[in-house]
């Protein structure tokens, strides 16, 4: 069975300090607490090394927001996968719209990246999604069938069963505006079928599909509440603990 996942995206947030005390401050918030969900928390490279040991790994999993596309060697300023992977964090975003955006991350490198954030152990959290025009092209269908094909169609059925999938409509990203349930449904599902006929139902049906994109407390439950939205990939609503933990309670019955 897929498992229900809420993970935070800290983007270009927070000094080392700063991130500290947010980290500190949701292991305390969900200490004791039954969870019915993962909780991820994706943050700065430099706040993994500090972050990981002080979270209650059976309870809050850290992951990074971005990896290169080589193994090791001269790439200065580059991170590697194996690099992330020995901080202790278990997870990584990739394919976000604003490294596809702002960085030009084509499909090509983006493949790149999953296959060596999964020879490293690390879990891919795979963002897809389509801009406005496209959107009001009612493009989006095949623009993320394209993300997921340019990137993820290569992989083994194995590969493939360990990625987190993340639809993340751009226009919905940091604006105020949300997909609705109804259109979240209506991708979601799509994307699952796009999914099945290329890896087959079951690894479609155990895929973990996240919905990101102004996402907040007030709206999450009746996102989440939907049968193929397993939880979000938060920005925003990640940087203050009350927030983020207001969402991860959108799973408690
Ligand atoms: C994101 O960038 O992944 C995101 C969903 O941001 P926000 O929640 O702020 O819209």
């Amino acid at each position: 069975m897929r498992k229900n996942i809420v993970a935070g995206n800290w983007k270009m947030n927070k000094s080392l300090q700063e991130g500290i005390e947010l980290a500190k401050g949701l292991n305390e918030a969900l200490a004791g607490e039954t969870q019915n969900c993962d909780v991820v928390i994706c943050t700065p490279y430099i706040h993994l090394a500090s972050v990981t040991p002080l979270v209650d790994a059976a309870k809050i999993g850290v992951g990074a927001e971005n990896c290169a596309n080589k193994e090791s060697g001269a790439y200065t300023g580059e991170i590697s996968a194996s690099m992330i992977a020995s901080t202790g964090a278990k997870y990584v975003i990739l394919g976000h719209s604003e490294r596809r955006a702002y960085y030009h991350e084509t499909a090509e490198l983006l493949a790149e990246k999953v296959k060596l954030a999964l020879a490293n152990g690390l879990t891919p959290i795979f963002c897809i999604g389509e801009v406005l025009e496209e959107r009001e092209a009612e493009k989006q269908n095949e623009v993320v069938y394209a993300q997921l094909a340019g990137s993820l169609f290569d992989l083994s059925v194995e590969d493939f069963s360990k990625i987190i999938l993340a639809y993340e409509p751009v226009w919905a990203i940091g604006t105020g505006k949300t997909a609705s349930a109804a259109q979240a449904q209506e991708i979601h599902s799509y994307i699952r079928s796009v999914v099945a006929d290329k890896f087959g139902k079951e690894v479609a049906e155990n895929t973990s599909i996240l919905y990101g994109g102004s996402c907040k407390a007030s709206n999450a439950k009746e996102l989440f509440s939907n049968l193929d939205v397993d939880g979000g990939l938060i920005g925003g609503a990640a940087l203050k603990v009350a927030d983020f933990k207001g969402i991860i309670d959108a799973f408690n019955k």
